[in-house]
């Protein structure tokens, strides 16, 4: 049998959220369950763990890619952890550490097992139905019902707890201090301790279970966002980047509200009542003055929370806008200094910033009062009930241990509540970042969860468009309007037109990046709206405009996680020339690329983004201006590539200011002018002047 460090291994490259004690749970009960392989062992803790969307693979040695790894494998008669580093393979042992490098050929020749998530079910994660944040935290914690009874329990006794102080003091007050009976004393005071000890264990108990669960939850909420952001449909998403960040990272101060000791005093707030109720028990009238604070102190922290909620909202937004400026900034640094506009960023900088500490300035003035004239009027609450203390003793209703346990108990009704003035405050602000974030949730997903994919078995042969619509928004304009359009197999179409005739959109609509306002795609047969996700990144391949680099390596730029061998990587940049931009470096493929792509000159990026669609297997090529960034040679070097690489049957579709690549690659050109098309002709049928670049149709 596997270990569970290896599995967990295996869990974390998965990107899985799991449960650890439900792990560790699974892994004893294997004990008892004899002996399973891997593979088993594997399938039964992902059941248990319930990450459906996984599943247990595996495959020999000699098929091995790099999207399988990490996996484990049998060598050295242990089961060991199997890595690919650089062109190596490395082997490594998880007790002892020690490692081993392989190069491919001489890997021996086995099993090795992994964990691979099914693509398709990305977009079918539990949040469909589920658009809220407090939802998503609320469904976790309902999906461990157990953590909730604890949490519960031992809250119940900490505070049942704390009202063994109060009749301490009591019993020594009135039992004790008269006679001094020192017998009474010690066993008190031993009973005392015994209680205290078992409230430390309980608090240790409780923190700890909620910190637990904090983290999962967590973990969790985070994961479902992040996959929501790599999910959405693309269109809806706000344009700005700054903007959606901060929305995305509200959550961490939801997380840092939820995970603190706040959540504490506004649990044990309830208690508050426990405590008055015994405090009545004991002094009678005594309990109306904590009472009358009670309510007082409340009604005060409902108000100042109302107050603070315009201040917070615009809080939120301003902190927004203000993020915004810095990714623009940073993004147009050049364009800043060459204009000569830092001015202008500096004084939308500073007024973002004077508005933000205005308004944190109120919202803080608010709270301050609410807490202080809280914290006053539980000082005079106090003088208060020592002063009806006096008279119940003077009248002979209360005992001075009496008097004594309800200062004690009054003291614990109003510490959380003056504490709970200032935390309801705050909870507006994390309100208001929860609502942030909720309105990301409500940008909808890429996929209707509920329709069921399908997933063809032949490749595409032809593209039909029915009545196509787009506008970006609702009330937008018509960006695409196109009644009938029918590409078929093995058509090398140019799609030609001004800027901002609607070529790169109509484009992103048949990649099915952009969801059509109305009317029908077919991609083969199928609705391309139908198809599975997985089914159409295998067979359309697409190339953006502004060409999309990532932090990490050549290569791993090249494959972007897609289970791809090095001889075809090498075969692709031998190709396209990538070799000279690896050849600068010692690292070759592995040299490093900072984030967007920072490292490469702008061909270079477009040149690398290229060989991407290259490496893949796509059948339908749809590329944006693929050459507008490359000089004559280069083009001519692509254009080779591109007609040696694709198949007679292979369809290929691309936008181009360039009449010459039109003219070298086209077999039919289509112009489109305001969405719509205006000429639709085969290549042989039109002119294209190289100089004017206009196109002048023969027929
Ligand atoms: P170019 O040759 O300059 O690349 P294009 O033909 O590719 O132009 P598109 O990018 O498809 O043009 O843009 C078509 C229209 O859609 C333009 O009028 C543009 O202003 C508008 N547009 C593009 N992106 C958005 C967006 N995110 N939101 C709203 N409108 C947009
Ligand atoms: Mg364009």
């Amino acid at each position: 049998m596997i270990t569970k460090e290896l599995t967990k291994v295996l869990l974390a490259n998965s990107v899985s959220i799991y449960d650890v004690e439900s792990l560790d749970q699974a892994f004893k009960d294997l004990e008892t369950l004899g002996d399973f392989t891997p593979f088993e062992t594997l399938q039964f803790v992902i059941k248990r763990l319930g990450l459906n969307d996984l599943n247990v693979s595996h495959t020999s040695t000699s098929q091995l890619h790099d999207g399988n790894l990490p996996g484990i494998i049998f060598h050295d008669g242990r089961w060991k952890i199997i890595k690919k580093s650089g062109s190596y393979y490395r082997i490594i042992d998880q007790v002892t550490l020690d490692e081993v490098e392989f190069e491919f050929e001489d890997l021996p020749i086995t099993v090795v097992t992994w964990l691979e998530r099914r693509q398709t079910n990305y977009d079918k994660s539990p949040l469909e139905h589920l658009i809220t944040t407090k939802g998503l935290i609320f469904k976790n914690f309902k999906a461990h019902p157990v953590w909730l009874i604890n949490i519960a329990i031992a809250t119940v006794i900490v505070n049942l707890f704390a009202v063994v102080s109060s009749l301490f003091a009591m019993q020594v007050y009135d039992r004790v201090v008269p006679t001094l009976a020192m017998e009474t004393l010690t066993s008190l005071v031993v009973g005392v301790t015994i209680i205290y000890a078992v409230d430390w264990l309980l608090k240790i108990a409780r923190s700890k279970i909620v910190d637990h669960n904090s983290s999962y939850i967590d973990k969790k909420i985070s994961l479902d966002i992040y996959r929501h952001l790599l999910n959405v449909q693309l269109d809806k998403l706000p344009n700005q980047v700054g903007t959606l960040t901060s929305q995305i990272n509200g959550l961490e101060s939801v997380r840092q509200f939820f995970s603190s000791t706040i959540v504490f005093s506004l649990v044990d707030l309830p208690f508050a009542l426990m405590f008055l109720g015994v405090i009545y028990l004991i002094g009678g009238q005594i309990a109306f003055v904590y009472g009358g604070f009670l309510i007082a102190s409340i009604v005060m922290a409902l108000i100042a929370q109302k107050r603070c909620k315009d201040l917070a909202a615009n809080l939120v937004i301003r902190s927004n806008e203000k993020l915004g400026v810095l990714v623009d900034s940073i993004r147009g640094r050049e364009t800043i200094r060459s204009m000569g506009s830092s001015a202008m960023f500096e004084h939308e900088w500073n007024e973002i910033n004077d508005s933000i500490s205005d308004y944190s300035l109120k919202q803080k003035r608010i709270s301050t009062s609410a807490t202080t004239t809280s914290q006053t009027l539980g000082q005079i609450s106090y003088v208060v009930a020592i002063v009806i203390g006096v008279y119940l003793i003077g009248q002979g209703e209360m005992t001075m241990g009496g008097m004594i346990a309800c200062s004690i108990l009054g003291g614990r009704v109003l510490g959380p509540v003056g504490q709970a003035v200032g935390h309801l405050v705050q909870y507006e602000s994390v309100l208001q970042s929860m609502r942030m974030i909720d309105s990301f949730w409500a940008i909808p997903q890429q996929r209707n969860p509920t329709l069921k994919y399908v997933y063809p078995d032949t490749r595409p042969s032809r593209i039909s468009i029915h009545n196509l619509e787009f506008k970006y928004s609702e009330e937008g304009q018509k960006i695409l309007n196109i009644a009938h359009l029918e590409i078929n197999q093995g058509e090398r179409i140019a799609l030609l037109g001004s800027i901002g005739s609607g070529k790169s959109t109509l484009l992103k609509v048949l990649a099915g990046l952009y969801k059509p306002s109305s009317g029908h795609i077919r991609l083969g047969d199928a609705d391309l709206w139908e198809l599975d996700p997985e089914y159409i990144s295998k067979n359309v391949s697409y190339l953006s405009q502004t060409p999309e680099l990532f932090k990490g390596t050549l290569k791993s730029n090249l494959t972007l996680g897609r289970p791809i061998g090095d001889t075809k990587i090498l075969s692709v940049a031998n190709r396209l020339g990538i070799n000279a931009i690896a050849d600068r470096s010692e690292k070759g493929l592995d040299l490093e690329i900072s984030e967007g792509g920072a490292g490469l000159s702008g061909g270079q990026r477009q040149l690398v983004a290229i060989a991407r669609m290259f490496v893949g297997n796509a059948n339908v090529w749809i590329l944006d201006e693929p050459t507008a960034s490359l000089d004559p040679n280069t083009q001519a070097v692509v254009v080779e590539a591109i007609k040696a690489r694709m198949l007679p049957s292979d369809i290929l579709l691309f936008a181009t200011h360039n009449p010459k690549l039109a003219m070298d690659l086209a077999t039919r050109v289509i112009v489109m002018n305001n969405g719509q098309i205006a000429n639709d002709a085969p290549a042989s049928a039109v002119q294209l002047r190289p100089k004017s670049a206009k196109l002048v149709s023969n027929g």
